[in-house]
């Protein structure tokens, strides 16, 4: 019978009058033989338990090791120790599962995250790894609150795809044909028409073109789902599976299209701030310890909860990729030759250069729209000037890019005019073309990576710590 378990987080917040409870979970430590620091994850906050002398066997007292998972059966009472305001005196206590302390492998120490990235299996038992990945799971919960309150329809797209048409980096390849010895062509290509389905096979880049059959549908939907890139992108802000969420409107224009994204992130945070406000000061006060070991100019101006406040308590800064060029241009890090990579009208902005405008001009959050059309999809709306497509990055301090969007080109004409163009193959999507055949209408959308927003939202620095099992180059243990 485990049914009659309370969780630690709603115990602490309960009066204490000795009433009977019963609590499960690890281990945290144990001291002078007496005082039990219990966690079950539900908090950072360990419950004490006190065990008093005499009232337990001796054997079991020499079982009760860090990380030994226990439960507890006691009077809940006013503590008289600092710390707590409440502690449960044990009656029974019983071992569910013994730890050898000495072979446990994250000792009760600090320990690095590069350290525990090693040891991810068993990271989630760690303080920091407590409150970043239960703010994972409100912040995705928000995210399907947020557009379930507004009547969106969550619209599963496939995670196996057959159009590599978005060209958004290296694809993962699909496959059950034999690698050594596939099928062959007479020109001696592989023979996909083998192939499981058929044809060659990918996992999926992003599932807006998708998104947009559903958005000429129901008006307005979004995906939440598992992404892939084999782009060999070894950064502290790549992975080669993340999750993003990609909302598609119909009649919606850029301006309609910003206005939500913005509305969407203030709230997910405000959010966040309002059900994790424990969790997020752990992070704060940990991210606080760690810059005070680094020089003056690289320590963050705000601290987290600063910074979040701030963010939801103030409008995106807008700007034009013109302006945004320009800003650059006249910049003294420019003067200074402070850029490695090249400013000018027409190229791609570096993350240095998304960097300088979040975090040394804006100081918030930025979104730049209308980009030159040759370095941004096919599908983007070309405006009326026919150099620039209505598209919107924003760009957020210690991140850089979080949100990648634009209005869809929904003349039919325009769209295949660009498609042509572009290479990309007009047949194979005559499916996306559809939309545009039959009832087009002005419509947007946007994709946000989930782990960057994490990870905006946490404080850390390193994307592979805000996604329970990392996948990137060369690694995809457990
Ligand atoms: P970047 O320039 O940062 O590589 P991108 O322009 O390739 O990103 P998009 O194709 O616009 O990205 O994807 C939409 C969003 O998905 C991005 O704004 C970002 O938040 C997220 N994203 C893209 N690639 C990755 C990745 N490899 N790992 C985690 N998140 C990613
Ligand atoms: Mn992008």
């Amino acid at each position: 019978m485990f049914n009659k378990r309370v969780k630690i987080k709603d115990l602490l917040a309960t009066e204490p009058s000795g009433q009977e409870v019963t609590v499960m979970g690890w281990v945290k430590g144990f001291r002078q033989n007496q005082f039990i620091a219990l966690n079950d994850g539900s908090t950072n906050n360990n419950l004490q338990v006190v065990v008093e002398l005499g009232t337990q066997d001796e054997a079991i007292l020499k079982r009760l090791t860090t990380s030994a998972s226990v439960k507890v059966t006691g009077e809940l009472v006013a503590s008289l120790g600092k710390g707590q305001k409440v502690e449960v005196k044990a009656k029974t206590l019983e071992i569910l599962g013994d730890s050898d302390a000495e072979a446990y492998p994250i000792q009760p120490k600090k320990h690095s995250l590069e350290f525990l990235r090693e040891k991810a299996h068993l990271r989630f038992r760690t303080n920091t790894f407590g409150s970043v990945f239960r703010i994972r799971h409100t912040l995705a919960y928000a995210i399907h609150k947020f557009f379930n309150d507004k009547g969106f329809v969550y619209l599963h797209t496939p995670i196996i795809t057959a159009s590599d048409a978005e060209g958004a980096g290296e694809m993962f390849r699909v496959t059950t044909l034999p690698l050594d010895n596939p099928p062959r062509n007479e020109d001696g290509s592989v023979d996909y028409r083998e192939d499981f389905f058929g044809k060659s096979t990918n996992l999926t880049v992003s599932g807006q073109l998708e998104g947009e059959l559903g958005a000429t549908a129901f008006g307005e939907i979004y995906t939440f789902g598992p992404t892939f890139r084999a782009e060999n992108s070894n950064t502290a802000r790549h992975l080669a599976e993340f999750w993003m969420i990609e909302p598609e409107m119909a009649f919606c224009d850029l301006e309609d299209n910003m206005n939500l994204a913005e509305e969407f992130i203030h709230y997910v945070i405000k959010y966040a701030l309002e059900h994790n406000r424990e969790d997020i000061e752990f992070l704060a006060q940990r991210l606080a310890e760690e810059e005070k070991s680094l020089p003056q100019d690289k320590r963050s101006e705000m601290g987290l909860m600063e910074k979040l406040e701030f963010v939801v308590n103030n409008k995106f800064e807008r700007i034009t990729y013109t302006e945004a060029i320009d800003i650059l241009l006249q910049s003294p890090a420019y003067k200074k030759k402070k850029f490695q990579y090249e400013v000018k009208w027409g190229v791609d902005m570096q993350s240095e250069h998304e960097r300088y405008l979040v975090e040394k001009h804006f100081k918030k959050p930025v979104i730049v729209t209308n980009y030159p059309k040759d370095i941004k999809s096919f599908y983007m709306r070309l405006n009326d000037d026919g150099k620039t497509v209505a598209a919107m990055d924003i760009l957020a301090p210690g991140i850089g890019e979080i949100v990648g969007g634009s209005q869809r080109e929904e003349r039919l004409d325009k769209l295949v005019e660009r498609m042509e163009q572009m290479h990309v193959p007009v047949e194979e999507l005559s499916w996306y073309l559809d939309t545009r055949r039959y009832g087009t209408v002005p419509h947007a959308g946007f994709g946000l990576g989930f782990e960057r927003l994490v990870l905006f939202v946490t404080g850390m620095t390193n994307i592979r710590d805000v996604i329970a099992f990392p996948r990137t180059p060369k690694n995809a243990e457990f």
